[in-house]
């Protein structure tokens, strides 16, 4: 903790009201702090410092300058010079030093270093910067570490107010040196991985509600003075929602080494990987807009990140945008927000706005009383309540992660849904009015109006976007099948059936095991049916079912179900399929009449698979019913994974990453489990490298590779599957438009590389 004592004071003690302590920079400094930005911590040698030290030395100084002929370049050279060693020279007082001693050793425990490097600069106590520039009080000095150099560079600070064009300035516009004082910022150095600027106005486009961030790996420097080309991000100021990425290769960095910036080559592995998180560039964007808000103009600023910690190191008003941006009331951003009263938060799983009252539903006995526009408020969703669903406004839950139940059929319906709330079943009153904001995942007392975010659907007015990569939909719900058509996709990389077998009341196993496959036959065939039409001619990929013991209990002979422990990692999947062959049977009959019928796009998808046999015995079973369908599996489980090239060999036409499951049984995360969310991340290295790897395998054995998980919907995700060389990519409804445009960016950019090394060669031979 740095105290305030006359010598010393730290940001927290200081505003921007302070200037004739602290000097512009430390007031600004302190006026940051204490509206809770993440500046660099450090402190100020106040004026009073500056004042006591020069008490015994001024007589000196003042008779240097008296009589001095400032035409005289010679006499005025030599003067400052003289001056400013007499102040480098002169001791601090004791108590001083002692002081100053203090609050660096208390930065560099902060630090945790035993002596942390520090910036020394000059902070100007003249409001108006040209004046406080010619006045000389500009001095910096960087990469500072330890007692003796830090206070060697406050006194140069202060020595900087006698430099001679500081001395010419002040004689010819008659200002007493001794009025001039100056106090000195000393602020920890942030030795960043990454870092860039930033600016809460896109000055390009000139647009208010944009965010613009631009980074690289190292030392903010290398963005600042314009030696690289840094990714680029672009947000929406309004939702915080990242609009753009445009990730740039980055070959080298700026590093510190000891005191000195070294430039060090990047890694060839690390270059084009996108530099920021999707959070940390969330958090950066919601600083630039509080800082906009705080100063009430747009903000130019320089942004660190230090051991995941986020510095704001600079901000400044933006001066080069129009004078018509400029004068605009500043937008503010959570202003219309700030009036709501939140109720509660959860996870965003579906985007848009619905209100209306809440209906509590335990069991799918309660679903009577949903009525259109209600909300419906529940533990968890499961398949008995999707009609219940469908005439919901909006969806909230206590339990699941982003792929649950809840969160997968609210999407493909296009209805709002926030899940993992943990409370929402006990908190709210039945016919309590609420809105609820899916796309930000927070509910609100009463009937707000709050506006609606419009969903990024492919303009009508424009060509489709073209991409080699194939951007598919994944699908539940044969009812949204030409909806779902209407996005444009592919063709459909993943069509789940448990949701029509929900909708039919009537469980597999029971009509099965009850010689009525006849019915589950006739929901397959009808279901799949509407889905292959809509799509026709585009490929649909039927996952054979996957239904869970603990899920379809409600349903006609559910009860049959044998209970488990641990029901994602039971009975289900293709081992249960095999396990009860007439199920499967079933199914593939169902796909085979639809192929008689000259509905031929549909394949078929394995759930599941661990074991190298599952994929063989499922095989023998399609050539059974006499099907040539293309034929795939789903990779969803480590074991599927290592074992890839085998299930190559097997004779598959296709796999598809189910990342949902991939996930979950690599990180040991339940993905219903509220409690683990915060570790359930598709993009753990692990995750990704088990695709790189599946890819790679695949593409030897000229196998096609998909994503069906939720992870596909993901841009960032996305845009690394495109630089694996996946050859097609399945989002949910109201991402496959966007997910388009990233793939047709990413694979743009491998084509100016490839096009770029072609160059490259070319100028080599002709030397
Ligand atoms: C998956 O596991 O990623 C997947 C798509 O299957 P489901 O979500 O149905 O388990
Ligand atoms: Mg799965």
């Amino acid at each position: 903790m740095i105290k305030v004592t006359d010598y010393i004071a730290g940001f927290k003690a200081l505003n921007k009201g302070d200037i004739s302590i602290a000097g512009g920079k430390g007031a600004s400094l302190g006026e940051m702090y204490n509206a809770g930005l993440p500046i660099p911590p450090g402190f100020v040698v106040t004026t009073d410092s500056y004042k006591e030290f020069v008490k015994d030395i001024s007589n000196e100084i003042y008779n240097k300058l008296n009589n001095l002929d400032v035409e005289n370049n010679q006499a005025l050279q030599s003067t400052a010079k003289q001056i400013q060693e007499l102040i480098i020279k002169t001791k601090i007082p004791q108590s001083m030093q002692d002081h100053i001693v203090e609050a660096y050793n208390a930065l560099s425990q902060f630090s945790q270093e035993p002596a942390s490097f520090v910036a020394v600069r000059s902070s100007a106590t003249a409001e108006d910067s040209a004046e406080a520039s010619f006045a000389g009080q500009n001095a910096t000095y960087l990469n500072m570490k330890g007692v003796q150099k830090v206070t060697a560079a406050i006194k140069a600070c202060w020595a900087s107010l006698f430099t001679a064009r500081s001395i010419y300035y002040r004689i010819k516009n008659n200002f007493p040196h001794d009025k001039v004082f100056i106090a000195v910022v000393v602020q920890k150095m942030v030795n960043s991985e990454k870092a860039g600027v930033m600016f809460s106005v896109n000055p390009v486009t000139q647009k208010r509600n944009e965010i613009l961030i631009e980074g690289t790996y190292g030392l903010g420097e290398a963005v600042v003075s314009g030696a690289v080309t840094p990714d680029e991000y672009i947000v929406n100021k309004e939702n915080m929602e990242i609009i753009s990425r445009k990730i740039a290769k980055k070959e080298w960095q700026f590093t510190r080494d000891e005191e000195k910036t070294i430039k060090v080559d990047i890694p060839t592995e690390k270059q084009e990987l996108q530099l920021l998180k999707e959070h940390e560039i969330k958090i950066l964007a919601q600083l630039a807009a509080k800082i906009e808000q705080h100063y009430k103009l747009p903000q130019d600023l320089e942004w660190a990140i230090e051991k995941e910690r986020i510095y704001i190191v600079q901000s400044r008003p933006i001066t080069t945008l129009t004078e018509q941006v400029k004068e605009t009331p500043v937008e503010q951003p959570q202003q219309e927000q700030s009036d709501l009263k939140e109720l509660l938060s959860g996870l965003a799983a579906s985007p848009g706005i619905g209100k209306g009252k809440v209906k509590i539903v335990h069991s799918p006995d309660e679903l009577d009383k949903i009525q259109q526009g209600d909300i419906l408020v529940a533990p968890m969703t499961n398949p008995d309540m999707v009609p219940g669903m469908k005439r919901a406004s909006a969806i909230v839950t206590d339990h699941g992660g982003l792929t649950c139940h809840a969160a997968i059929v609210s999407r493909e319906m296009g209805i709002p849904c926030i899940v993992g709330t943990s409370t929402a079943t006990q908190i709210f009153q039945e016919n309590q009015e609420i809105t609820v904001d899916g796309t930000k995942g927070k509910v609100y007392e009463g009937l707000q109006n709050i506006q609606q975010e419009k969903p990024v659907e492919q303009p009508t007015n424009q060509e489709p976007i073209d991409t080699v990569i194939d951007v598919k939909v994944i699908m539940d719900l044969p009812d949204f099948a030409e909806k779902a058509a209407k996005t444009g996709a592919d063709g459909v990389g993943l069509l789940r059936c448990e949701m029509m077998i929900a909708e039919s009341k009537k469980h597999p196993s029971f009509l099965t095991k009850n010689n009525r496959e006849q019915e589950y036959f006739d929901t397959i065939y009808n279901g799949v049916k509407k889905v292959a039409q809509a799509f026709k001619g585009k490929p649909v990929w039927y996952r054979t079912s996957d239904f869970r013991t603990d899920e379809y209990r409600a349903l006609e002979g559910g009860d049959q179900e044998p209970t488990e422990s641990n029901p994602m990692m039971g009975y289900h999947g293709i081992r249960r399929g095999l396990e009860e062959p007439k199920i499967l049977l079933t199914e593939l009959k169902a796909i085979k009449k639809l192929y008689d019928e000259g509905l031929t796009n549909v394949g078929i998808m394995l759930p599941m698979v661990t074991h190298l046999e599952q994929v063989t015995k499922s095989k023998e079973l399609i050539d059974q019913v006499g099907l040539k369908a293309e034929f795939g599996v789903m990779i969803e489980t480590p074991a599927s994974v290592l074992i890839i090239e085998d299930i190559c060999k097997a004779g598959i036409d296709f796999v598809s990453f189910g990342t949902n499951d991939l996930t979950q049984f690599t990180l040991a995360c339940d993905r219903n489990n509220e409690n683990v969310q915060n570790l359930y991340n598709e993009l753990h290295p692990a995750i990704l490298k088990q695709i790189e790897m599946v890819v790679r395998v695949c593409r030897k054995h000229h196998v096609q590779t998909s994503i069906c998980g939720q992870a596909g919907s993901n841009p960032e995700m996305a845009s690394f599957l495109v630089k694996t060389g996946i050859d097609s990519i399945s989002a949910n409804p109201d991402a496959v438009h966007k997910i388009r445009q990233i793939v047709s960016q990413e694979e743009k950019k491998l084509y100016m590389d490839i096009m770029r090394k072609r160059i490259e060669q070319k100028e080599r031979r002709k030397k």
